[in-house]
């Protein structure tokens, strides 16, 4: 089969995909085999303007363009941008004065911003709208004495990022086991936000036994888990049952890709595995396999997948049924210090919208 380049951008067409050593070959199994294709997958309308700002800040500035974290959770991307000339840092004082610093999807906390405002950096903020929203309902929330338990997962940039706007009224909540033993200081004025990448019905139930303890815990006033999560989980859901292995496509810092994994698993795929790149998929998960179910997390670029099927297709899976759960075509502005061109005129090339799927 013909690879084709889902997406379109510059980032797709420098060959950075590792290839097998060995081709992939087909299993004796009676019957047909099939892959059942999860959609909506891959590229997010965060991701897809993160990703965008960065090549825009490289086409407008130059190399090098430093970026704060990973841009997005994944290793493909990273290496494509690096190849490009941006340059990833860890901490602020790694960025030499007067540099371009674009800050990742996962946004920052208010600090790191002044940071970079006393460094001299001329800082370009890539966050997600979505995740701004979260950040601005603990401002919100933590300035009308609530206490706010904040689902999510230490450690996680975007987490940090979170409690940094409200760092002396947040307690974290990792999981179901620590709702059943948090002990924040209120226990009253309690209110529940969460990071936007979780599982769905794990959250649920974390909020369940947070509730059991704290009967007044207030609801957030809409979804923190963003649209692209809730839309990939559902439409893995929907085809697990049938599938005897489920391919998720993925790094592994990559929240909503590991949770895909977990999902499929919960919802009857016989297995399950999330793997980077194609050449990951080992010959032995295909023993016996006559239906794959294929997904790919919010910040996978298409070109992964055709990889996927290209490889697969080796091992006998030709057919392809696309199993799409929900419509997507969500797209937001670019970060406003790349919205206007060398003149001050509204630069349209940038409102973002290269969705994978
Ligand atoms: S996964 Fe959701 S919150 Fe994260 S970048 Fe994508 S749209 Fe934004």
């Amino acid at each position: 089969m013909s690879i084709s380049n889902g997406s379109g951008g510059t980032l797709l067409e420098t060959p950075l995909i590792p290839t097998r050593a060995k081709k992939l070959h087909p299993e004796s199994v009676e019957g047909e085999r099939k892959i059942l294709l999860a959609a909506p997958r891959g590229y997010c309308a965060g991701v897809d303007r993160a990703v965008i700002a960065v090549e825009k800040a490289l086409e407008r500035y130059g190399a090098p363009v430093y970026v704060r974290k990973q841009i997005v959770h994944n290793i493909h991307v990273v290496r494509q941008l690096e190849a490009s000339g941006v340059i990833f840092v860890d901490e602020l004082t790694e960025v030499p004065t007067g540099s371009n610093i674009v800050f990742s999807a996962h946004g920052v906390s208010p600090m790191v911003v002044a940071e970079a405002a006393e460094r001299g950096l001329n800082a370009i903020d890539a966050t997600c709208p979505l995740v701004t929203k979260v950040h601005r309902e603990a401002i919100r929330f933590s300035g009308q004495d609530y206490h706010i338990l904040l689902i999510g997962h230490e450690g996680h940039e975007e987490v940090e990022g979170t409690m940094g706007h409200a760092p002396d009224n947040t307690t974290l909540v990792n999981d179901p086991e620590e709702a059943s033993r948090v002990n924040p200081p209120e226990t009253e004025n309690l209110i529940w936000l969460s990071q936007t990448t979780l599982s769905v019905d794990e959250t649920m139930e974390t909020v369940r036994r947070l509730r059991e303890r704290f009967p007044h815990l207030k609801d957030p006033p809409s979804d923190d888990i963003c649209y692209a999560t809730q839309n990939r989980q559902v439409a893995i859901k929907k085809i697990a049952r049938e599938c005897d292995l489920v391919i998720v496509v993925g790094s592994p810092n990559s929240s909503n890709s590991v949770r895909l994994v977990e999902v499929a698993l919960e919802y009857g795929a016989k297995a399950s595995y999330r793997v980077d790149y194609a050449s990951e998929i080992e010959q032995a998960w295909l023993v016996g396999v006559k239906t794959i179910g294929i997904t790919s997390g919010a910040s996978v670029p298409e070109v992964l997948i055709d990889h996927t099927l290209a490889d697969l297709a080796d091992a006998g899976f030709v057919t392809v049924e696309e199993i799409r759960t929900a419509e997507e075509d969500l797209q937001f502005s670019l970060p406003k210090e790349l919205r206007k061109d060398a003149n001050g005129e509204i630069d349209r090339s940038t409102l973002g919208g290269r969705n994978s799927s």
